[in-house]
């Protein structure tokens, strides 16, 4: 998890002393320099600051209008808010298989396809790129939207691009969890001039009267408030200001750990770039090597990570909303939605597999040892 300190702790005080907290009483004031700062580190168009992940997936899939009666193509191994998400703008989740890489698979991805089929979210878990050349080209082949969720994948590049600029829209958390944080937060990235436009209106309740947003009466809908505040603003842009230097001591650490196991012999799983890897995953060819792993310092079991795993999205699993009236299943193409066995090699791939933390903040020295006793 990110570390905040002293410069962060300033900035939060500086906007605290100026006056307004909310960024729509301070034009030009953090959140709206953070947005431009981030579309200068990601090399895209525009950004969209919001208060969550998932808020940045609702007001993308919002923007790309997607809704009841639609499919949208989403990988079985995610944080349940890429599929929740979809739930939550009418449209219908369909699960799809991970790959070797723990990613979105192509093959499976290609076959779930329908004429109901609106777009694709693909996840880029855990630090670790999608195959994006060949998902770009189904969408292109089916008209899909593609809508990345680099979530857990914030600065990573893939063949030396950001990851959530190769989309029609990307989206970043910056939950106490990720790559940088204010505490709960996130982030759209666009290259659409017109996707912009409705993200803003769908994260601000759709107030035309706002200097930021749209004043075209034909264009404005009715939206939430998924607003950033300026103390969350002016912490990111420090944040932000850390990240490449952060993602620099995962990369050095994995090569590290990659190194010392794989002379071992461990079984260390691909990647979809040859650039430098952020993430290491370790998948055995059994069930029980990878819960013995998973009990050594620094590793974890993938199917042991709760909400991450299809089987655990309770609410999703049981169709449930808040008000049985609105859910989107009563008029979906498959009534029944994704069952415990939708996506049997998923659950296989993840019972094999270990993450272990890139460990940014301990020492290399440190690292090293620990490599060594990992792989002993
Ligand atoms: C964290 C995360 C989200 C949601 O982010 P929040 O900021 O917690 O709403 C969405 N997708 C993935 C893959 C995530 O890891």
């Amino acid at each position: 998890m990110a570390r905040l300190g002293m410069r962060e702790w300033m900035a939060v005080g500086r906007v605290m002393a100026n006056g307004p907290l909310t960024r729509t009483e301070r034009p030009g004031g953090p959140c709206d320099r953070f947005e431009d700062e981030l579309a200068q580190f990601a090399g895209c168009q525009g950004t969209l600051a919001v208060s969550s992940g998932t808020a940045a997936l609702i007001s993308a899939l919002q923007a790309c209008e997607i809704g009841p009666g639609d499919e949208v193509l989403v990988p079985a191994y995610t944080w349940m808010a890429s599929a929740g998400a979809v739930l939550h703008v009418g449209a219908v989740p369909v699960l799809v298989e991970i790959d070797t890489t723990l990613t979105i698979d192509t093959t499976d991805l290609a076959s779930k396809i329908t004429p109901r089929s609106r777009a694709i979210i693909p996840v880029h878990m855990l630090n670790r790129p999608c195959d994006l050349e060949s998902i770009l080209s189904i969408a292109r082949t089916h008209d899909l939207k593609v809508i990345e969720d680099a979530c857990q994948a914030v600065g990573i590049r893939y063949q030396g691009q950001v990851l959530g600029t190769f989309g029609d829209m990307g989206t970043f958390s910056f939950n106490q969890h990720k790559n940088m944080t204010c505490g709960e937060g996130g982030a759209i990235l666009t290259n659409d001039p017109d996707l912009l436009t409705r993200a803003r209106n769908a994260h601000d309740m759709g107030l035309g009267f706002r200097q930021s947003n749209t004043t075209d009466p034909d264009e404005i809908f009715l939206g939430n408030n998924f607003r950033l505040n300026e103390m969350q603003g002016a912490i990111l842009r420090v944040q932000l200001r850390k990240l490449q230097s952060r993602i620099d001591r995962m990369t050095r650490r994995v090569e590290v750990m990659a190194d010392q196991l794989g002379w071992a012999g461990y079984p260390v799983a691909p990647l979809h770039d040859d650039g430098p890897a952020a993430s290491l995953v370790l998948t055995f060819d059994t069930e029980l090597e990878a819960v013995q792993f998973s009990e050594r310092r620094g590793a974890r079991r993938l199917f042991d990570t709760s909400k991450h795993v299809y089987t655990e999205w309770g609410p999703i699993l049981t169709r449930k909303m808040a008000h049985p009236g609105i859910t989107p299943w009563a008029w979906a193409g498959h009534p029944n939605g994704p069952g415990p066995d939708s996506c049997p090699k998923t659950l296989d791939l993840l019972k094999r597999s270990c993450t272990i933390n890139a460990m940014p903040d301990v020492p290399l020295p440190i690292v090293r040892y620990l490599a060594r006793k990992l792989a002993a």
